[in-house]
């Protein structure tokens, strides 16, 4: 053999060998598509039948030089590569996407399911002040037909000087009176240390804008058997509310309903600008209930029935809003509180609204 003979044969491998890498990675390509549908079908990546019979195949089909063991040697090396790429992809796909789940993911509270797609509204006092203040709320929500109650016991204020809610005194008003009045309750807590004690009070624990990228609160949460409810963050990104998500339900509690209360933007017209394509965005990516709280994203009494609207017709599982016997007097967001009459025509508002 000549040197060109040689210089031949190798630029033949030099061929079979880019042919070679193209077609493995051209296989790893469908390789990445099968992980996925099998993140959608919820099967489990390793398929021994299936590798039997490419094996299998591989002995049928050679017809040499190399013996059927080395080249099923060198395609077992070629499988466990894939399933690697799989794995990957897997690590990648969140536990609250809807890539992982397809289907809805609906909490029930006090026989009232959010997010079954009939809307639900959670009202109640900004805090929590007195038992009677809960109490006269209470029988209002509760002529409404409204089955869970809201009322801030820990209250993150801006300012320390500021009424910072009446702490647990607070959750056994508003557990005393959620049972005399058959109203589910839902309260905010700030410390993680406080999430146990949470337990023995509130039916969902609330995780408050100021706390949405609080590690610690989030694990602590993502621990307990108790449906959590986590606000969007003043100034967060969808992406990062959907990761302090995933920190929740990465500790194994998958009762999780979001709800977008805006976020903070150049606009002055409004207390924070509500971001209403976040409900869609969230419902497309996530399989949660989200709600939209209009007292806290607009800032203004007079813009909570539309804001509401606005929220049920681009596909909320619910709104929060504030709603409080004498908004004027109230010891914390006295300006966009509703009054008894005003919370009456909101209700009757959204009731016919739902009803369309
Ligand atoms: C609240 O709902 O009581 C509250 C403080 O809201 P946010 O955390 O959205 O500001
Ligand atoms: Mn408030």
């Amino acid at each position: 053999m000549n040197n060109n003979d040689l210089d031949q044969l190798r630029s033949e491998i030099d061929e079979i060998n880019h042919q070679m890498l193209e077609l493995l990675n051209k296989r790893g390509e469908i390789v990445k598509k099968i992980g996925i549908a099998k993140i959608d079908k919820g099967v489990k990546r390793f398929d021994p039948v299936r590798e039997r019979k490419m094996l299998d195949y591989i002995a049928d089909q050679n017809e040499g030089p190399y013996s059927t063991s080395t080249l099923q040697h060198i395609f077992k090396e070629i499988f466990k590569c894939s399933l690697e790429l799989q794995e990957e992809d897997d690590k990648k796909v969140l536990l609250v996407s809807r890539k992982r789940k397809s289907e809805n993911t609906i909490v029930e509270v006090n026989g009232v399911k959010i997010g079954d797609g009939s809307p639900i509204i959670i009202a109640g006092p900004c805090a929590v002040e007195s038992y009677e203040q809960v109490d006269s709320v209470a029988k209002v929500l509760k002529e409404q037909g409204v089955k869970i109650m809201r009322g801030g016991a820990f209250k993150p204020r801006t300012s320390p000087y500021d009424f910072q809610g009446l702490g647990e005194e607070g959750l056994k008003i508003l557990k005393e009176v959620g049972q005399n009045h058959g109203l589910a309750i839902i309260s905010e807590i700030v410390s993680p240390e406080h999430i146990e004690m949470s337990l023995d009070y509130v039916d969902i624990i609330q995780i408050g804008a100021r706390n949405m990228q609080n590690f610690e609160l989030l694990k602590a949460a993502g621990s307990v058997n108790k449906p959590i409810l986590l606000k969007r963050g003043l100034a967060a990104t969808i992406e990062e509310f959907i990761y302090a998500a995933e920190y929740i339900m990465s500790k194994g509690n998958h009762e999780i309903i979001l709800c977008e209360r805006g976020i903070r933007t150049y606009e002055k017209a409004t207390r924070n600008t509500l971001d209403i394509t976040a409900v869609p965005i969230l419902k497309q990516e996530t399989h949660l209930p989200v709600l939209v709280d209009v007292t806290h994203s607009t800032g203004r009494r007079d813009l909570l029935i539309p804001a509401a609207k606005a929220g049920l017709a681009i596909g909320a599982d619910g709104i929060m809003a504030e709603v409080h016997p004498d908004p004027a007097t109230a010891l914390s967001d006295s300006t966009q509180q509703m009054n008894f009459e005003q919370y009456e025509q909101f209700m009757s508002e959204l009731n016919s609204f739902m009803k369309r």
